[in-house]
């Protein structure tokens, strides 16, 4: 059997008609970028994860440096991120001049809240919380914390369309939501696509006239904004899946409480889920010293397995000007070297379950 860490079209089949129809509809519209299907998605994004407003953006990168920009976040200032977390949550403060500053994460993944106040300094102006692999992070102290140092809080929800803290969606606690609806994410589009969500309706606006050169009446510009326009083409085919979010969500939760139940092994780590937090399974990240040779090995049985991530961005290249070097981080430098994610996707059949529990269940 060959089975791949992930399998985008199965998505599309389970819904192959819907998909269909919209894409025919939206191609003999005659209307293809902000449009009906825009402003549709984010009306039912917005009721989706409980905000007040959502804008489409291009990229989940997009609704991350945009965020800080138009929160007034940039050189000189400092913004307090978790150290293993993809690229992009921090290019979203560097590109606007801001510094990253690394708070180690905590078992689950997520960042470690007792270990945010020792980061605080007086250029410290937001924390930005990544809900890394699909898990809510622990957003009660963070909250505490961002409330008695007066910091804004900005969330990367690429990975958590849907999770909740204590019962209130992730994206909703800080200023702004972060989302992106790149393919594989857990709400993915068929091309690039992102979105903020957020309360202020003045942030909201913002955002809406910046996505869009800074425009709120054609060729009248207020600011120097970008392109970020969502396409209608993505909208509608969102608006398809995010309709069937519910079901898309219970069934990787069926495959990922298989792989809680019936994996076991004695040199593998499984994720642990925090109280009051819920899981939405981006990604399921086990943990082992053997990973090497558990690549491959599962490689030689057909089974792709993929790392999240094996530099963190603190060590690599494009931030070595940082000058953080090995050891700087260790708890977020050990998960880099030992953290794996194998086989996980909606669609994904019983058969190919049992395979990779087979598998994974007799590596010696
Ligand atoms: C995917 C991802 C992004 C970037 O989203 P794009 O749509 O690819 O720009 C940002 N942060 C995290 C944690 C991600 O997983």
């Amino acid at each position: 059997m060959k089975i791949m860490p992930n399998r985008l079209d199965k998505g599309f089949y389970m819904y192959q008609k819907e998909f269909e129809q919209k894409a025919l509809e939206v191609l003999r519209s005659g209307w293809y970028v902000l449009g009906r299907e825009v402003s549709s998605f984010e009306e039912e994004f917005a009721a989706y994860t409980g905000s007040r407003h959502c804008a489409g953006l291009a990229s989940g990168l997009d609704a991350l440096w945009i965020a800080f920009r138009i929160l007034g976040i940039g050189p000189g200032d400092e913004v307090i991120v978790q150290g293993n977390t993809y690229i992009a949550s921090v290019m979203g403060i560097t590109i606007n001049g801001a510094s990253p500053v690394f708070v180690e994460p905590d078992k689950y993944y997520n960042m470690d809240a007792s270990r945010i106040e020792e980061k605080i300094t007086e250029r410290t102006k937001a924390i930005l919380v990544v809900h890394l692999y699909g898990q809510a992070s622990n957003m009660a102290p963070v909250m505490e914390i961002a409330k008695k140092h007066g910091l804004r809080v900005v969330e990367d929800c690429a990975q958590s369309h849907g999770a909740r803290f204590n019962g209130q969606m992730t994206g909703t606690f800080g200023d702004i939501g972060c989302f992106s609806f790149y393919p594989s994410k857990n709400l993915g589009a068929f091309g690039d696509a992102g979105a903020i969500v957020t309360d202020d309706p003045g942030i909201a606006e913002d955002v809406r006239v910046f996505r869009n050169y800074g425009s709120e009446k054609r060729y009248y510009n207020r600011v120097v904004g970008t392109n970020s326009r969502l396409d209608e083409l993505q909208a509608g085919l969102l608006r398809v899946r995010l309709s069937h979010m519910e079901e898309l969500e219970a069934d990787k939760r069926r495959i990922c409480s298989r792989y809680l139940k019936e994996l076991n092994h004695p040199d593998i780590l499984l994720p642990e889920i925090r109280e009051g937090a819920s899981h939405i399974w981006h990604q399921f990240v086990i943990r082992t010293d053997r990973r090497q040779e558990l690549i491959d090995y599962l490689d030689g049985k057909g089974i792709g397995t993929i790392i999240h991530y094996p530099i963190p961005p603190h060590l690599s290249e494009a931030y070595g000007y940082l000058g953080m070097g090995k050891g700087s981080l260790p708890v977020t430098e050990r998960y880099a070297e030992t953290v794996l994610s194998i086989p996980l996707y909606n669609g994904m059949t019983e058969e190919e379950q049992d395979y990779v529990i087979e598998a994974v269940n007799s590596f010696r």
